[in-house]
């Protein structure tokens, strides 16, 4: 979408006409029965678009599910928000959201999010993940292909059977054959036709994957320009397995083959050393790579406990299991309590950073914000319910690390910018201006601020007062609006 000025909308003008030709005592139609009202207008709130910089008190009209205008005299419409001392933006879009149902969908609304996508882990059957979803969803919702998920599928993981989310066993520790690797890549293909939003990789869960095999999975992503969306493999100070070492590994892969590549959580892969990557990640881009990040405002991570992930645990200290939390029970785990739990589907919360690499992760210009999120029948991490209002209300409010508007381009500009290029759906995303999708996030400045914890993580956010996907409210009031599923299933559709 290209910039565009705001405009004074018509039925002002045709409402201002009529009324002086009345004054001249010609005959007068009435000002309600215009053709031109609209659906709903958001009266007078501080309207934010970080495409064009537009930071002023406007109304907001809609109309089928479409921002119609944007103006500075007031709006008529058959639905009226009274956004007085609130901030009208754009919907947030999360990039990295695995929780995929109701409950999910409930706390992600909750906390401004309108468009909410699983692209880190992605999916083995793309056509199956969009089909589950087809009788509609609370907000908009997307999917990658796996690479991940596909090695589990080749390689018969023992994790497919058990229904977990990440790899048991063989996709975890295996090398693949050159043939595995050809039918991985096919899966992977197979995704992206059917409309996967690029291909998402989680190495630290698959370090088994060679250099080579991972290439190749770069190579299936260029030849669509569909993104990579990585979880690096290692996260670590020394060689080998620093976290410079993976971040280099991928940039190379993107580098060598042209896949734009999006290194996600960058906090959590990072830790001590979020400068080097923060780094490495910016330099890339000055020498013209396409190459983004993500992170989360929280300094512990959460994944499956039975994952290779923690395969290096069994030979280290015993005082590194005391840096693990069952989010079931709020426990701290020791070596015994470790491999009592260490079953498939239990997860754990991981305490890897600080409050000060966190900020220097989610302050700097190169990475968009996303939550990492997904509970099960309330259990789970705080990032779930609380990512945006954290960064809102502790980030720009309390302590004024970033302004509004960096903040509102992170969680909405950025993530869209990075899926535009293979899903042109995107272009109408992230942006309030006319002609864009009347997704919209209303929320106090104010009062706008995270309840979720570590022990109690599906207390949703406050001070999002209002939430629209296409122009549909699904959070009035601050509370979810039942019955009602606007949100669209959003697939990539550039073709080779
Ligand atoms: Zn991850």
């Amino acid at each position: 979408m290209t910039d565009r000025p705001a405009v004074a909308a018509r039925p002002v003008v045709v409402a201002l006409t009529l009324a002086l030709v009345g004054a001249g005592g010609l005959a007068v139609r009435p000002v309600a029965a215009q053709r031109s009202s609209y659906d709903v207008v958001i009266r007078n709130g501080r309207v934010l678009d970080p495409e064009t910089g537009l930071d002023a008190v406007r109304s907001v009209g809609i109309r089928n599910g479409v921002i119609a205008a944007i103006s500075r005299a007031p709006l008529i419409g058959r639905r009226t928000i009274d956004a007085t001392g609130l901030v009208v933006a754009p919907g947030f879009v999360d990039l990295h959201a695995h929780g995929q149902d109701d409950e999910n969908y409930r706390l992600y609304a909750q906390d401004g999010v309108t468009t909410a996508l699983e692209l880190e882990v992605g999916t083995e059957d793309v056509p199956a993940w969009y089909a589950a979803r087809a009788d509609g969803t609370l907000i908009n919702v997307g999917v990658a292909a796996s690479h991940l998920r596909a090695r589990m599928l080749v390689l018969r993981d023992g994790g497919m059977a058990q229904g977990t989310l990440l790899p048991l066993d063989s996709a975890g520790r295996r090398a693949a054959t050159d043939d595995e690797i050809a039918e991985i890549r096919r899966v992977i293909d197979r995704g992206l036709d059917a409309g996967g939003l690029g291909v998402g990789m989680g190495l630290a869960y698959t370090p088994a994957a060679s250099k080579h095999e991972v290439v190749e999975a770069f190579r299936s992503a260029a030849r669509r320009r569909a993104p990579v969306f990585v979880h690096t493999r290692s996260t670590g100070e020394t060689d080998p397995g620093s976290s410079v070492e993976a971040y280099l590994e991928v940039i190379a892969a993107s580098a060598v083959t042209g896949a734009p590549l999006h290194i996600v959580h960058l906090n959590s892969t990072s830790a001590a050393s979020t400068p080097r990557t923060l780094a490495l990640v910016t330099e890339a881009r000055q020498r013209g790579l396409d190459v983004t990040a993500e992170a989360y405002p929280y300094i512990a991570g959460m994944t499956e406990l039975a994952s290779p992930l923690f395969d290096r645990f069994l030979t280290g200290p015993d005082s590194m299991f005391g840096t693990l939390m069952l989010p079931r029970t709020g426990e701290r785990l020791t070596r015994a309590t470790f491999l009592a739990n260490r079953v498939p589907k239990e997860r754990v919360i991981i305490f890897l950073n600080t409050p000060a690499m966190e900020a220097l992760a989610i302050t700097s210009p190169v990475t968009a914000i996303a939550s990492d999120g997904g509970v099960r029948n309330g259990i789970g991490h705080p990032r779930t319910a609380g990512t945006f209002a954290r960064v809102l209300g502790h980030y720009v409010r309390d302590t004024r690390q970033l302004t509004l508007m960096q903040a509102i381009t992170k969680m909405t500009l950025m993530p869209a910018r990075r899926l535009e290029t293979l899903a042109p759906a995107f272009r109408r995303k992230g942006r309030l201006q006319v002609g864009a999708d009347a997704d919209v996030t209303i929320f106090d400045p104010a009062t706008v601020q995270d309840r979720a914890t570590y022990t109690a993580p599906a207390l949703p956010s406050e001070g999002f007062r209002h939430v629209l996907v296409a122009g549909v409210s699904v959070v009035t009031d601050g509370r979810v609006v039942e019955g009602t599923r606007p949100g669209r299933p959003l697939r990539g559709t550039v073709r080779p």
